[in-house]
């Protein structure tokens, strides 16, 4: 398993930042973003540090992929939004700011104009543990 000193999302893997999670598995952890773009708007990266699309391994991206679909039933189960994308960006332009592979479980709602590389604004942090305790209650419903 590697793990980059410097990275945010090593760090909440490795338990140095706390986040509000919601599945780990030996291969992967999913928590809840701190800026979501709409409600329940969740993260699922790998444990193994990878910067991007074209960096991470074969059974790392498999095992993401697992965990996001686990996740999403959970996350459509709470929040019930009327639609839902994966989203995963590779680079500036394609609007990634964090250099840890990580798949966004991203409810959507008709109408909410979210254009693709939304911005950041930070979320009420009580409003989000309490969607995260609720996503967690519904997992592999
Ligand atoms: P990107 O823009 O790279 O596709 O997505 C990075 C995501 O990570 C953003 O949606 C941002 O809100 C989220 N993020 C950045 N720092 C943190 C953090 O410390 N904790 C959590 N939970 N999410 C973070
Ligand atoms: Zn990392």
């Amino acid at each position: 398993m590697t793990a980059d000193p410097n990275c945010i999302f090593c760090k909440i893997v490795a338990g140095e930042i706390p986040c509000f999670k919601l599945h780990e598995d030996a291969h992967t952890l999913a928590f809840m973003d701190i800026n979501p773009a709409n409600d329940g708007h969740a993260l699922v990266v790998p444990k193994d540090h990878a910067r991007d699309l074209y960096d991470i391994s074969a059974e790392s991206i498999a095992a993401v992929a697992t965990s996001a679909r686990r996740v999403a039933r959970a996350v459509d189960l709470t929040v019930k939004p009327e639609g839902l994308n994966l989203v995963q960006c590779n680079g500036e332009a394609a609007g990634q700011s964090v250099p840890h592979f990580h798949m966004h479980v991203l409810p959507r709602t008709l109408n909410d104009e979210l254009q693709m590389n939304w911005g950041l604004t930070p979320g009420d942090m009580a409003a989000v543990e309490g969607l995260a305790e609720r996503i967690r209650a519904n997992m592999d419903k």
